[in-house]
């Protein structure tokens, strides 16, 4: 049986191949052979709206992505290693400057995870992979709850929870500590602005646009 593919692909790749590869075939060609420079790593969440690139104004090779379900990094003794291997990569092989956690309001992951919770019978894993939004839920509950909009909180605890994580790591620690790359922590907010994490305020504040 011969495969179908479905229109909306067919027109995409259209779009692709007749309006933005010609004015990127060049940038293309060059990155493809190895001069991939990407001035961040992102870890963000799978929601289809939610785009790094688009959020950041980014073109091909200007961002490292690793995307997933509330944008998580397991704890690194747990069976998840691809984000590890990720972050590893970006700092010892592409040396990236920054390393950005991004959260984003409304997010369907923390609305599965606030919600009634995954079966164990249909969604094994993703009933598993929530079960790393409880850190962020107590610290929600702690040091986020002035918000008062708890799915907002957890969005955002949910973010420092993965900073901290991150930052256990050996290359990151030292790449940090020396200055050589420094952590984000970000979140799109429902008002379509974007916000940063002040680790001395320990608050979230917009990016300033001037
Ligand atoms: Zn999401």
């Amino acid at each position: 049986m011969s495969v179908e593919l479905p229109d909306v692909l067919i027109d995409g790749y259209r779009r692709f191949r007749e309006e933005i590869l010609p004015g990127k075939k060049e940038l293309l060609e060059k990155l493809m052979h190895g001069h991939q420079k990407p001035w961040a790593m992102v870890i963000t969440c799978s929601d289809s709206w939610a785009i790094p690139e688009v959020i950041l104004g980014a073109g091909p090779g200007d961002l490292f992505v690793v995307r997933n379900v509330a944008n998580m990094v397991p704890p690194p003794d747990e069976k998840e290693s691809e984000i590890w291997a990720a972050i590893e990569f970006a700092i010892y092989r592409l040396q990236v400057p920054y390393l950005i956690i991004m959260g984003h309001d409304d997010c369907d992951g923390m609305k599965a995870s606030l919600g009634r919770p995954p079966s164990e019978e249909r969604e094994p894993f993703l009933r598993h992979w929530l079960t790393y939004l409880e850190s962020g839920k107590l610290l929600a509950d702690r040091s986020f709850s002035k918000i008062g909009y708890r799915r907002k909180s957890v969005v955002r605890a949910n973010v420092v929870v993965q900073l901290e994580r991150v930052r256990s790591h050996p290359l990151v620690y030292a790449a940090t500590k020396t200055g050589r790359m420094t952590l984000l922590g970000m979140v799109y907010n429902s008002e379509g602005g974007l916000e940063f994490y002040d680790e001395e305020r320990e608050e979230f504040l917009p990016v300033p646009l001037d």
